[in-house]
């Protein structure tokens, strides 16, 4: 915990599941720039709370990228296989204050209600139930986003009463997130623009939690060239971490800035210039194509 909570915080928060491409190179420099520019820290967590996706090595692969970036985090590195007992006491509170509930709802039984989980419609119970946060009727939640704008959710009608704890034991997303975000003080969350639509939940748990909001910016989509998400395509290649400078001047053109008037050849030199440059009501909502140029920057 940061001795001066005071203090804007951000994070970069990488999930195992391969090495950084340029969709995540955008949110390691993204959040990094808002911490710093703010004259913030800036901490690095690693999501590794889904065993069956995660990629052997790709944790420390993706620490020793940002690393030859030059983006080096103001603490240790969280992994959140190791918070389980902090999960667990904040399921445990939801429970007893009436907001989770165990389910035994089956993702075939819940198909022809769109999937979407309302009220319980199991005909049997199963011996692994999920826990979810109930989600009552009228639930709206509403945020500025700093680059995304005034983005409203009615959670009841789009998103249902949400899993806590998975069926299969492990802990959800949303959960581990909001927990985490709230116990390290982040004030500033700043992601790709494919999570805005797990906001509006994780604001409804830090409601429940009585945790501070954080303020959001959500950083445009990266595209390949036939419109695909870049780290769901087969195009998300790494990028070169020989080359760290061409890497991050990269990131900054889609990050929508000026060009730096010069360009050193130290990372650490580069990112000094760069904070100081940053301009964030330049970067653009997206998505974005992403040029020839990035893609390719992890090609062999
Ligand atoms: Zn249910």
């Amino acid at each position: 915990m940061s001795s001066t909570p005071s203090l804007p915080r951000g994070r970069f928060a990488p999930s195992p599941t391969g090495r950084l491409h340029a969709g995540s190179l955008l949110a390691a420099l993204g959040s990094w720039l808002f911490a710093r520019h703010a004259g913030g820290e800036w901490h690095v967590r690693i999501e590794d709370i889904d065993p069956p996706r995660e990629v052997p090595g790709a944790a420390d692969a993706q620490l020793r990228a940002l690393r030859r970036l030059g983006l080096h985090p103001d603490g240790p590195v969280l992994r959140q296989s190791t918070r389980g007992a902090l999960y667990a006491r904040a399921l445990e509170r939801l429970l007893d204050q009436g907001d989770a509930f165990v389910c035994h709802c089956s993702r075939s039984a819940l198909a022809a209600h769109d999937g979407i989980h309302r009220h319980c419609v199991a005909g049997a119970r199963r011996r692994d139930p999920s826990i979810r946060l109930r989600v009552p009727e009228g639930t709206h939640v509403a945020f500025e986003d700093a680059i995304q704008g005034h983005v409203s959710e009615d959670v009841h009608a789009v998103t249902g009463d949400f899993v806590l704890r998975r069926a299969d034991g492990y802990w959800a997303y949303q959960l581990a997130v909001v927990v985490d975000d709230g116990a390290q003080s982040m004030t500033r969350i700043v992601r790709g623009a494919d999570l805005l639509g797990s906001t509006a939940r994780q604001i409804v748990l830090q409601q429940r939690l009585q945790l501070a909001s954080p303020r959001y910016a959500h950083l445009p989509l990266l595209l390949d060239a036939r419109g695909r998400k870049l780290s769901k395509s087969q195009d998300a290649l790494p990028f070169d971490e020989r080359e760290p400078v061409a890497a991050l001047a990269s990131a900054w053109q889609l990050l929508g800035q000026r060009p730096l008037r010069t360009t050193p050849t130290d990372p650490h030199d580069w990112l000094a210039m760069a904070s100081a440059a940053f301009e964030p009501g330049r970067i653009p909502r997206g998505p974005l194509a992403a040029t020839h140029n990035v893609a390719d920057i992890g090609a062999p």
